[in-house]
């Protein structure tokens, strides 16, 4: 059986990827918030910071874990903003075992060799 082309919807890149990339116009939302136009999808998408980006009107778990009052450590692929991994911190660790099982992790997954391409990032927690 023939497909016509007029019937067959193509699925975008990023509904496989869940990766969208933005057009070059972007609005400032607010704080560190950026806005703009997935350029498969063409849907409403934001960021923080402009790193990886999420539908707008979906459910952003970055930003719902980064108002969470547990703290974790992410570590994120730079290139594609996709979380390689989360730990989570005993909420009474004092700095000084955040900081050391920080570089713990750091070394677990090269993070720390020039090149890695990821970055390990100490998020949630009370804000201050
Ligand atoms: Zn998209």
């Amino acid at each position: 059986m023939l497909i016509k082309p007029a019937t067959s919807h193509t699925l975008t890149q990023c509904w496989y990827t869940r990766t969208h990339v933005p057009t070059s116009r972007k609005e400032k939302g607010e704080g560190d918030v950026v806005m703009s136009i997935c350029r498969y999808c063409e849907r409403q998408i934001r960021s923080h910071g402009g790193k990886s980006w999420v539908l707008a009107d979906g459910v952003d778990l970055d930003e719902l874990a980064s108002r969470s009052h547990i703290r974790y450590i992410c570590v994120t692929n730079v290139a594609d903003g996709l979380i390689v991994a989360r730990y989570v911190i005993a909420p009474d660790a004092d700095d000084a075992s955040t900081k050391a099982q920080i570089e713990t992790i750091s070394e677990s997954h090269a993070a720390n060799v020039p090149g890695s391409g990821l970055v390990v990032q100490l998020k949630g927690g009370p804000q201050r």
